[in-house]
């Protein structure tokens, strides 16, 4: 049988029908599951059978939601946790010890930083960050207890891109375990395990859910990292919660049309906002103005839902930009159906100095754009109205 379309995979991927010939996959909402009979109790604790113990371990629906996003990124295998958070710090929990080094790109999420340089250390676990657009550097920060290569791409709110290509053959030549936070781009545009990536993993809480919902996340790539990346999840305790996973799973079944939509709305509102006369650049990976867009093109399906772009007059243009906004959401999320704008420099960012934000891009009039699926023409006329 030839491989299916991710369209096919996101709805197709469904858990075995119960007794009572449900269409739609249940929600099993529960804690834990009886035995047939005391060998079968034995055998399962042995792990000579497979099957459900106990919802820290496994359920129904975090299997199907697991197995679904394994067959949507091309993995062997892969675990799913509480929140995007767990599911980054359990990674690096679980396959580092104490005395190795990570190697990361700065421009990562604002909460991996603080794993990076607050929490892991106090295990000894030491880091180095490479700059997105320096990559030639990046061999030189390599030392002997480098163990991981962890990055992020698109960068957010910088939309800088990673070669991801060149991250693989880097960690492969350095024996490096390459981990991607594939959160921005979700599967369907970008499948970083093609390119040698070990693991991948997401905040589900975004674009997986698309809602606005619910906080999740997932873990998946080589078995013999999930092996050990589960043993920690399984006795340290990140449970996804059933009722999210069922939400993610029901939720990916429409992730290619969302994501359709959320790249065509993002590309068309780049285009726009590249034609006013009060914005001073614009930043899409879709757009040819972007200094990487062919990379975009080679790596990437499409562009991604979020654009960043410069209002002239800094902070103060900025300010008055968002506070003039009428549909539009001020919050600090995305992947929402809800277009949503972001002042990274005042909020997302603010715990970075002014010179580091510089480093990652991040000017006091730089606004970020999470373009939800509203009719674009209604919210290019809030941002219309709000520039001017
Ligand atoms: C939101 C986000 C996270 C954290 O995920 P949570 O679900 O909020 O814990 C990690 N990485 C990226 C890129 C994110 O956008």
């Amino acid at each position: 049988m030839s491989e299916q379309q991710a369209e096919t995979k996101s709805i197709r991927t469904q858990t075995e029908r119960t007794e009572q010939r449900e269409h739609s996959t249940p929600l099993f909402m529960t804690s834990s599951f009886v035995f047939d009979s005391a060998e079968h109790a034995r055998a399962l604790f042995a792990r000579e059978v497979d099957g459900n113990v106990y919802s820290r371990y496994s359920n129904p629906n975090t299997n199907e939601f697991v197995e679904k996003m394994c067959r949507l990124e091309g993995a062997e295998d892969g675990v799913s946790t509480a929140s995007g958070m767990s599911a980054i710090f359990s990674s690096l929990a679980a396959l580092l010890e104490q005395g190795d080094h990570i190697l990361a790109c700065r421009s990562l999420f604002g909460s991996s930083h603080q794993i990076l340089n607050e929490i892991l250390p106090k295990w000894g676990i030491d880091y180095s960050y490479g700059n997105i657009d320096q990559p030639e550097q990046w061999e030189q920060y390599i030392q002997d207890n480098t163990k991981v290569l962890f990055l992020e791409t698109p960068s957010n709110p910088g939309l800088d891109l990673i070669d991801l290509e060149w991250a693989g053959e880097l960690a492969e030549a350095h024996n490096l375990i390459l981990i991607v936070d594939n959160c921005f781009a979700t599967p369907y545009l970008q499948k970083p395990i093609e390119y040698g990536t070990d693991i991948v993993l997401h905040s589900a809480t975004k674009f997986i859910d698309g809602q606005g919902r619910g906080i999740g996340g997932v873990i998946v790539g080589k078995e013999e990292y999930i092996e050990d990346i589960s043993f920690f999840c399984r006795h340290s305790g990140p449970a996804l919660s059933p009722f999210n996973a069922w939400m993610f799973s029901k939720s990916l079944e429409t992730l290619p049309v969302r994501m359709d939509r959320h790249c065509d709305n993002a590309l068309a509102l780049a285009q726009f906002l590249e034609e006013q006369s009060t914005v001073e650049w614009v930043k899409y990976p879709f757009l040819p103005s972007h200094p990487q867009y062919k990379l975009a093109q080679k790596q990437m399906k499409k562009g991604g839902g979020v654009v960043a772009f410069n209002i002239e007059g800094g902070y103060d243009a900025a300010k008055q930009f968002l506070d003039k906004l009428n549909t539009l959401s001020l919050s600090a999320n995305l992947g929402d159906t809800r277009t949503i704008a972001t002042h990274p420099a005042s909020t997302t960012h603010s715990k970075l100095t002014e010179e580091e934000r510089a480093v990652v891009n991040i000017t006091p009039g730089m606004v970020r754009i999470a373009v939800g699926l509203e009719a674009i023409e209604d919210i290019q006329q809030d941002i219309d109205q709000a520039l001017h």
